[in-house]
């Protein structure tokens, strides 16, 4: 497989290539060339989550790693999630069924391809006896599950930029009381787009990445997504759907990273009817789909903080689709969102986005209210972000279609939201009771590319 950049530089690229390099230096974002075509059918006859993952994985990778090699990274990477079955399923009624995709040690789903991405770095790495720093902006749950992967790494040290009072105490926790030498949480006085604007620009310095020797895990990585298209086919493969009906997927969605892992699965064979992008305030997606026009406004704090993103980076990888592939559109799309903050597709771009995504905000008063009756009626508790993916399918799915909601997070990360919401304290989660006891350690910074390199220059892994 080889990969390009939506705005064009470079082409001919390898998996291994795109890993490193994270973001394209023209600012785009790698692309595979082509989606590899999979035979549903042959995947059922998988036996496990490994297997499955190693099937859909390996073309996107290729020779750059051999098939037995892959297979070993694959199945050590899930060897640490609490579930035998990395992935449990709750149904709530008959054609809604909820995803738990939180089984991994960070209880989140950016677990999922965290847990192989870094022992993928490593595998290169060692081969190579290199040390890498990773650089990652976080709106919460990417941090904690990127430190968790990169801790006992003898090659890797990881720079986290998370945003100031935009986080729950739990993520923060989660990040701040690991204190491994190798791993420097850094608070940001801004947003997460801030934090991820001082990812993009270190990441295009060339001479300081090179010198420092940096990558990016953030979910502009195409890895990211890759690893998480798998987790679409295993869902309807376990809960033998026959596709006599429509199949939903709605995804809580903040950077359009998770959802368009969906898309590649679709793109790859995988007949879902609808991708339903949930978004709360923070609705860019929702507008765009509604109106054709993709503009950015101010970020709104949420009780789904890890949604509270003005800029959907992602998105230009659908862009890049709804431009018939040219780099040259996409790039003139992107530079006029960079100047006035807005772009325009014509109809029939957003006819062929409206194909396969449909869209739905949901308020915060909502999110609360459906906590508090999925749990007096299930007995079951979901946290914010999950809330917002049931809602959204609801709203939009008739009685004739297969629903299924991932659930992106425990509930015990957003404890504060939740608890209010059921009017109950929630029971402590056993791997995390002696978490709040730990005393924090992270930097603090304005919101400065230079203090961040500052850092990174006096401890970069060399
Ligand atoms: C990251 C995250 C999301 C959003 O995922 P994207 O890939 O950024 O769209 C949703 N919910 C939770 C809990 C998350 O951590």
């Amino acid at each position: 497989m080889k990969y390009l950049s939506t705005r064009g530089a470079g082409n001919d690229l390898t998996f291994k290539n795109i890993l490193f390099a994270g973001l394209a230096s023209d600012g785009g974002l790698y692309v595979p060339e082509k989606w590899p075509v999979i035979d549903f059918n042959k995947l059922k006859s998988l036996n496990s989550y490994s297997d499955l993952a190693l099937e859909i994985i390996y073309p996107f990778i290729n020779n750059d790693i051999g098939k037995e090699e892959l297979k070993k990274l694959i199945n050590n990477a899930y060897a640490d999630f609490s579930k035998k079955d990395i992935i449990t399923f709750k149904m709530l009624k008959q054609k809604e069924t909820v995803v738990e995709l939180f089984n991994g040690p960070t209880l989140a789903f950016k677990d999922f391809a965290m847990q192989l991405i870094v022992p993928i770095f490593d595998y290169y790495l060692s081969k190579e006896n290199k040390k890498l720093n990773l650089i990652v902006a976080t709106s919460g749950d990417t941090g904690s599950a990127a430190i968790s992967a990169v801790q006992a790494s003898p090659n890797i040290n990881i720079f986290c930029l998370f945003p100031k009072g935009r986080i729950s105490k739990f993520q923060r926790k989660q990040m701040s009381t690991l204190y491994g030498k190798n791993i420097f949480p850094i608070e940001i006085d801004g947003t997460f787009d801030d934090c991820q604007n001082i990812v993009k620009t270190i990441l295009i310095d060339k001479v300081f990445s090179e010198e420092f020797y940096i990558a990016a895990v953030n979910s502009i990585n195409w890895s990211r997504v890759m690893i998480q298209i798998v987790y679409y086919f295993h869902t309807l493969i376990v809960n033998n759907v026959t596709f006599d009906e429509p199949i939903n997927f709605s995804v809580p969605t903040g950077n359009f990273g998770d959802i368009y892992a969906g898309y590649v699965a679709y793109k790859m064979g995988l007949p879902i009817n609808k991708l339903i992008i949930a978004t709360n305030e923070n609705d860019i997606l929702d507008r765009f789909l509604k109106t054709g026009v993709y503009s950015i406004g101010e970020v709104t704090k949420t009780t789904s903080p890890s949604m509270d993103i003005a800029i959907a980076s992602n998105f230009e990888r659908l862009l890049f689709d709804l431009c018939n592939k040219s780099t040259s559109e996409t790039s003139a799309k992107m530079i006029e969102l960079d100047e006035a903050k807005r772009f325009s597709l014509n109809n029939s771009q957003v006819n062929k986005a409206k194909n396969i995504f449909d869209s739905k905000k949901v308020s915060q008063e909502e999110v609360s209210k459906l906590i508090q009756e999925t749990y007096n009626k299930f007995n079951y508790i979901i946290d914010p972000h999950t809330a917002i993916g049931l809602s959204a399918s609801r709203s939009i799915n008739d009685s004739l279609s297969n629903n299924f909601i991932l659930s992106t997070a425990h509930p015990i990360k957003f404890s504060e939201t939740v608890e209010k919401a059921i009017g109950r304290s929630m029971d402590e989660h056993e791997e995390y009771a002696d978490m709040f006891k730990k005393e924090e350690k992270f930097y603090s910074l304005d919101n400065s590319t230079n203090k961040v390199k500052e850092i990174i220059k006096s401890n970069y892994n060399r």
